[in-house]
């Protein structure tokens, strides 16, 4: 069995498995320190095997690959001994870094440690090593991120089914040090759900999905969890130059009542929380929601021709919009323009109380033709640019 297999085996790793993978290397986790104190007393205890206080080294056993050269990737307090010629060959970022060809620290890593000491030279085995410490990452993604690099078949595309904690996991280190095959796998699955093609596709999305999107099952009561899922796609997306996902993801986020928004960790102003800019176009997107389910349901006022029976199909449009505005009082249900707010089997309701077949088609016509617009102006809604310029960007890429 290889290193990896015996990985796989250990963790019983999959798709729906992220969990047991942050249980597995979290469950070593040490207090912090600085890097200095914390390496020599890491490599104090695998020397002589005694634990110093406080201190608890933690190589991951199946990313500690042996008989290699000597670079080691740390997350956290998670050491990772991964071959150098794999993934340098597939990271730029990582490539400059390992021909020296930038050896300043940047926000995305800093070198932990670079030398011949000898202690650290015997327990590697080989002279010199250099520690990369990878900036602003746990060390659940970068074990996630480097299984994936190192086994073609751990993580994969659409239409195979993933978890979306690990498709961000991946997306953001791909992202961050520049792996493309596994940034593009990423997206092939965001994309999926959070579409730039046109309204069918969005309204295809629970079928095409590759991973949980149980989110919209909570129309009345979202929960915290789930609205953490489309935040943290907001950033990374943002973060990461992904604009095109943004309008439909924005979509997503402004289906969550404001009070559960507003009281959720990533808005409140502490260290991790949202950048103000994303705050300010969820807020234009709120407003924006309002007046965008007015625009869907116009067809419920506007003047229709060619009515079989005037009195009997005014009233049945009537009586419905008096009631959107009394019981459907759902907010999320009147946000959710492009859905929630009119859905098919409101059509029955007007078959069964006998509206004219003309007055159904002309309704039914404008429907399609105003939520077309309002798919049209998503974009807007959140300060961004329109569909065409970001499906250029997107083929840019
Ligand atoms: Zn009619």
């Amino acid at each position: 069995m290889s290193s990896t297999d015996s990985y796989y085996s250990s963790l019983e790793f999959s798709s729906d498995s992220f969990s047991d993978i942050s249980r597995s290397v979290l469950a070593h986790s040490a207090p912090g320190s600085d890097d200095a104190d914390f390496l020599a007393n890491a490599f104090d205890q695998l020397e002589t095997g005694s634990p110093s206080a406080g201190f608890q080294f933690n190589p991951v056993d199946d990313l500690w690959f042996h008989n290699i050269e000597n670079v080691v990737l740390q997350a956290e307090d998670h050491f990772f001994r991964v071959p150098p010629t794999l993934f340098f060959a597939k990271s730029s970022v990582f490539s400059d870094i390992y021909h020296k060809r930038d050896v300043s620290s940047t926000s995305f890593f800093t070198y932990a440690y670079h030398g011949n000491d000898p202690k650290i030279i015997e327990q590697l085995g080989a002279p010199g090593c250099t520690i990369i410490k990878m900036l602003g990452v746990t060390a659940v993604e970068a074990a996630t991120f480097l299984s994936a690099l190192i086994d073609p078949e751990y993580f994969e595309g659409p239409p195979a089914r993933e978890t979306l904690e690990f498709i961000l996991a991946i997306f953001k280190l791909a992202s961050k040090y520049e792996v493309r095959f596994l940034r593009r796998r990423a997206l092939a699955h965001l994309e999926r759900v959070y579409p730039c093609s046109d309204i069918d596709d969005w309204d295809r999305r629970e079928d095409f999905s590759t991973f949980s999107i149980e989110r919209q099952e909570f129309h009345c009561h979202p929960v915290s969890s789930t609205l953490t899922g489309t935040l943290n796609i907001i950033e990374l997306c943002t973060a990461y130059n992904v604009p095109w996902i943004l309008p439909t993801a924005f979509y997503e986020c402004c289906l969550y009542d404001m009070k559960t928004l507003l009281a959720h960790p990533k808005w409140k102003d502490c260290p991790g929380s949202l950048p103000n800019d994303i705050k300010t176009r969820i807020i234009c997107g709120y407003l924006a929601h309002k007046e965008e389910s007015s625009r869907v349901l116009a067809f419920l006022h506007t003047d229709l021709p060619h009515c079989e029976n005037e009195q009997v199909c005014s009233n049945i449009r009537r009586v419905e919009l008096r009631k959107l505005c009394t019981v459907r009082e759902q907010p999320r249900e009147m946000q959710d323009f492009l859905g929630k707010v009119w859905d098919m089997s409101d059509w029955d309701e007007f078959v069964s109380q006998g509206m004219c077949n003309s007055c159904l088609s002309c309704c039914k016509a404008l429907h399609r033709a105003f939520r077309q617009v309002s798919w049209d102006n998503l974009p807007a809604m959140y300060g961004l640019p329109n569909w065409d310029k970001l499906r250029a960007q997107r083929q840019a890429l």
